[in-house]
């Protein structure tokens, strides 16, 4: 089991990265959501702003990944599963922890 401290610090750090995510994840929603915007008459920049959107989806895309592996990870923190491989029920150990705080399993079952 990772000691208190250590699940202390990593799970601020988590804190302030899920905070930071919802954050990201509204802003691209209402930039994605604009509809007042018109489309340039020329193609060429029409197919520029469509790829900008595919960008945009793809930054909403991690960012939804990100809330939702932050909040698992806190949710272990909260049952004292956290640190604990949920594949094999190794620990997985300080340093890939602190590394990956995000993590549910251990190196061998990360693969
Ligand atoms: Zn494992």
């Amino acid at each position: 089991m990772p000691n208190d401290l250590f699940v202390a610090e990593q799970r601020a750090l988590l804190v302030a990265r899920l905070e930071r995510a919802q954050l990201r994840l509204r802003a691209l929603e209402q930039h994605l959501r604009r509809t007042d915007r018109e489309l340039p008459q020329d193609f060429a920049d029409q197919a520029t702003e469509r790829e900008g959107d595919e960008t945009l989806d793809a930054l909403e895309a991690r960012a939804r990944a990100e809330i939702v592996a932050s909040r698992g990870a806190l949710a272990r923190m909260d049952d004292g599963t956290w640190g604990t491989c949920v594949a094999c029920g190794d620990e997985i150990g300080d340093a890939r922890l602190a590394a990956v705080s995000d993590t549910a399993t251990c190196v061998r079952c990360a693969t």
